[in-house]
């Protein structure tokens, strides 16, 4: 695992061999080669300027999103902290830093009288928000998305346009190895008290529904889009995950210490003791339940990287 070239100077913190497990939601997967934790924008541009040009950079958000397989990553791990995470409001306009909270980017919004509350359940930062298009109840990234700022994998700083990242379903086209480091978003114009009162109806449909305070990464199947049951071009909707799922006689199916949610049944929990193993198998024999009854594939949501052990 230990690498034989020398790493650049840092002013932030650069660490060998860390484990990615606490940093990840599901608490689950082996060591990154290297974790960097850049001071600044300058910090990161400089070390990824000399960092040799075949080591493989992963940026890392809070892990709400991840299976970090159980033999780790063989790359540089980027984990923006401080001095990536302030939040500006300017009118309706607000900027906020990468590793901001989506929570917190909403509530400070809606303090400050602009509607980004659909940020507000979404456990993620931002960077993440923005590479994976966040949305719910309605309300996607790319409908606020002003632009954003990014270091490539050559160590330049860049400024994206939503053409740039052609936003999709859950996806953009950020070139692999780029960090964002802070995006700014237009957001409507709402009295504090009412947008406070909306979050807090969110939260509790949230809690009401999602099994929120287990160990999960969020839907853990896209739910399969297109399907018409008359064949009518006028009749194509989404179909549920949840429902295959429970049609497949999966809901609360085991493999070791994961779990699919009782609660919530595209939820994937790790109830425990779980190791990533079991939750990938967890959530491939699921795949192949759903195909069996229903003839239809599931494609997975949460990102899974890394290497089996
Ligand atoms: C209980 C629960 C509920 C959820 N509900 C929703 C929901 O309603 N809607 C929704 O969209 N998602 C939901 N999610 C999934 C998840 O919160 C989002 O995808 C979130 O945007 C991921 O952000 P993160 O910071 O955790 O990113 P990570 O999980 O750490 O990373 C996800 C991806 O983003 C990339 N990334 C992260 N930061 C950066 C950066 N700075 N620069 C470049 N790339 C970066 C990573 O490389 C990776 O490809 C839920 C998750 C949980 C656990």
């Amino acid at each position: 695992m230990t690498n034989t070239i020398t790493m650049p100077q840092v002013r932030g913190r650069l660490s060998e061999g860390r484990s990615l497990a606490d940093l990840t939601w599901l608490r689950v997967g082996g060591p990154a080669d290297w974790l960097f934790q850049p001071a600044d924008v300058a910090d990161l541009a400089d070390f990824l300027r000399a960092l040799p040009d075949d080591m493989p950079v992963f940026p890392m958000g809070v892990g709400s999103n991840l299976i970090v397989r159980d033999g780790g990553l063989r790359a540089v791990v980027i984990r923006l902290g401080r001095g990536f995470n302030g939040i500006e409001v300017d009118g309706t306009r607000v900027t906020a830093g990468a590793a901001a909270l989506d929570a917190h980017v909403a509530r400070k919004s809606a303090e400050a009288g602009v509607d980004l509350t659909f940020l507000r359940t979404i456990p993620g930062a931002i960077g993440g928000a923005v590479r994976m298009n966040a949305g719910c109840y309605g309300a996607y990234v790319a409908d606020h998305f002003v632009e954003a700022q990014a270091v490539t994998r050559a160590g330049e700083v860049v400024t994206l346009t939503a053409d740039d990242l052609n936003f999709r379903y859950r996806q953009t086209d950020l070139p692999e190895g780029w960090v964002l480091t802070q995006a700014t978003f237009e957001g409507g114009e709402g009295e504090p008290d009412a947008l406070a009162s909306r979050m807090e109806e969110q939260l509790a449909k949230r809690d009401a529904t999602q099994p929120t305070k287990d160990r999960t990464a969020g839907s853990t199947f896209r739910n399969p889009a297109g399907f018409s049951s008359t064949g009518r071009a006028d009749d194509v909707h989404d179909l549920k995950a949840w429902k295959l799922i429970d049609d497949a006689g999966m809901r609360g199916a085991r493999v070791g210490g994961a779990q699919m949610s009782e609660k919530h049944s595209n939820f994937l929990i790790n109830t425990g003791e779980a190791t990533a193993e079991d939750l990938e198998s967890l959530g491939e024999e699921v795949r192949k339940r759903v195909f069996q009854s229903s003839g239809i594939e599931l494609h997975w949501e949460i990102m899974r990287v890394g290497e089996k052990s």
